[in-house]
């Protein structure tokens, strides 16, 4: 037992109030935080990995300071928020109270706009809706059904990826395919990353003192994956991301958007099939296909440095196609007022903000250089000199947004919700 850790983290952690419990579940891991809606306080955070094998791990970090790793040999989600509400419980966290757990679940598919209750039709919900994430919504279910094990009656919040980006208009989620592919098997355009999307943009307005309604604005969440989204009046209008996360920017290993025709003629040529060459890509495209040196914009950008011609191109690859996307996002705003990136590359890379910025002048975009430099992901700010339209760095957090939306919904109160397929 870690006590001496549990104990610095008595001390780290003291004196909050409500709390809530953010859960992002993969199908053998899962990341967690304990947190203050209100003030943004974070308690805990942590990951639970190889859940289901022998090698089963759990990493806690208490803030400020304290770290422990404890081994839960075949540990499944359920130990992991078990081990995790002990650890809390040790901690002796007077005056804290657990409000609930709020979980991002990836696909809600049309029937999800907002986040929710968690209830069983929700849960039936988000089960029908797997055949559309078939990684993700099963194991975010599983984080789910965990915290009901342990805490049967705890209100929780399920918070869509895509949610955010059902207010955008049929022109900009439709594809033009038959139309019984979109009313027989749901092909349409979602848009994902939308927690953050919203959580940017909304910061945004905050930062810059605009009221939602009238701002227009392009976020630019750059991670390992890559979406950008036009929000116009506070909401989704159009984003790069379609029916799975593999349209649109390059990412880390993901081309986004290639010809559909490649998929046969590359079928005919190598005999791959059609889940083969998904994969490929999805895991060996993107910066990490074209530059040969890995998937980490740091890696590509320093090999760039060092005269590596497949990671200069690389660079400009990603470079030039996020440009061309946010260009085109613009049409859907009709003014732009605020470019915003965030991510781990948006928040941290210096050097494609300003090869961005520089491509995007057109729009009335210009680097402060000295700006762009100094801001980092702790600080977030403005990165382009002042002028009617601006580019801020604006640090994402996607737990916060989702604690958020956890106490708000409770604090609403149960609202009913019937699929159509069970109304
Ligand atoms: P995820 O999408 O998995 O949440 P992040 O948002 O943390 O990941 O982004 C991870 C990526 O951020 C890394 O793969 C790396 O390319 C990029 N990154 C992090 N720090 C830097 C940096 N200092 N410069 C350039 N890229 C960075």
């Amino acid at each position: 037992m870690p006590a001496t850790t549990a104990s610095s983290g008595r001390a780290a952690a003291g004196g909050s109030g409500d709390l809530v419990l953010v859960l992002n579940s993969g199908s053998s891991s899962v990341k967690f935080a304990l947190l203050v809606p209100g003030s943004g306080e974070r308690l805990m955070g942590g990951i639970g990995e190889r859940l289901g094998t022998p090698e089963a791990l759990l990493r806690v970090q208490w803030f400020p300071a304290a770290a422990v790793e404890e081994r839960l040999p075949g540990g499944t989600h359920q130990a992991v928020v078990a081990r995790v509400l002990d650890y809390l419980a040790e901690a002796g966290q007077a005056g804290a109270r657990l409000l609930g757990a709020g979980h991002r679940v990836v696909h809600g598919g049309e029937w999800f706009t907002s986040s929710i209750r968690v209830d069983d039709a929700v849960i039936a919900a988000v089960r029908s809706l797997s055949h559309l994430a078939p990684l993700h919504n099963p194991a975010n279910l599983a984080g789910i059904e965990a915290v009901r094990a342990v805490l049967p009656d705890l209100p929780q919040v399920a918070v869509f990826d895509t949610a955010f980006h059902q207010t955008m208009p049929p022109h900009a989620f439709r594809y033009a395919v038959p139309e019984e592919w979109y009313t027989e098997h749901g092909v349409r355009r979602y848009g994902f990353h939308g927690t953050s999307h919203r959580f940017v943009s909304e910061q945004a307005a905050s930062m810059l003192a605009r009221p939602p309604g009238g701002f227009r604005l392009v976020t630019a969440h750059l991670g390992n994956g890559c979406s950008a989204t036009a929000v116009r009046d506070g909401v989704s209008v159009d984003t790069t991301m379609g029916l799975t996360p593999l349209e649109g920017l390059v990412m880390g290993t993901r081309s986004g958007d290639v010809d559909p025709g490649l998929l046969s003629y590359l079928a005919g040529r190598t005999g791959l099939n059609a889940d083969e060459l998904t994969r490929a890509l999805n895991v060996d495209s993107g910066l990490e296909g074209l530059s040969g040196v890995g998937h980490d914009m740091r890696t590509v950008v320093a090999a760039a440095a060092g005269g590596n011609e497949r990671a200069r191109l690389a660079l400009e690859v990603f470079v030039h196609r996020l440009s061309k996307a946010i260009a085109g996002l613009v049409v859907g705003l009709q003014r732009l007022d605020a470019l915003v990136f965030t991510g781990g590359i948006g928040e941290n890379s210096a050097v494609v903000r300003s090869l961005v910025l520089g491509r995007l002048g057109f729009l009335g975009l210009a680097e402060d250089v000295r700006a762009n430099a100094d801001h980092g992901r702790r600080t977030g700010g403005r990165i382009s000199v002042a002028g009617p339209v601006l580019a801020l760095v604006v640090p994402t957090d996607e737990e916060l947004l989702i604690a958020r939306d956890t106490a708000r919904v409770i604090a609403a109160g149960r609202r009913s919700f019937a699929t159509p397929m069970m109304s």
